[in-house]
């Protein structure tokens, strides 16, 4: 039996606050699967959060 939920979980999100902007903002899973990689909508400032080793279960993070 297929499930399409376990496939779109692949395409994993985090939600992150831009501490810069006070802006909340999803960021997503890098294409190697390695880190979650994104940038602040208003300063474009880059971020990336490495995925710890068994990944983490963290859903929510800062960027300070
Ligand atoms: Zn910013």
């Amino acid at each position: 039996m297929e499930n399409n939920q376990e496939i779109h979980q692949k395409k994993k999100f985090i939600g992150i606050q831009f501490e810069c902007c006070n802006v909340y903002r999803r960021i997503y899973v890098n294409k190697d699967n390695t880190a979650y990689a994104g940038n602040c909508p208003k300063c474009f400032r880059k971020v990336s959060i490495r995925i710890g080793e068994g990944g983490t279960s963290n859903r929510f993070f800062k960027a300070i």
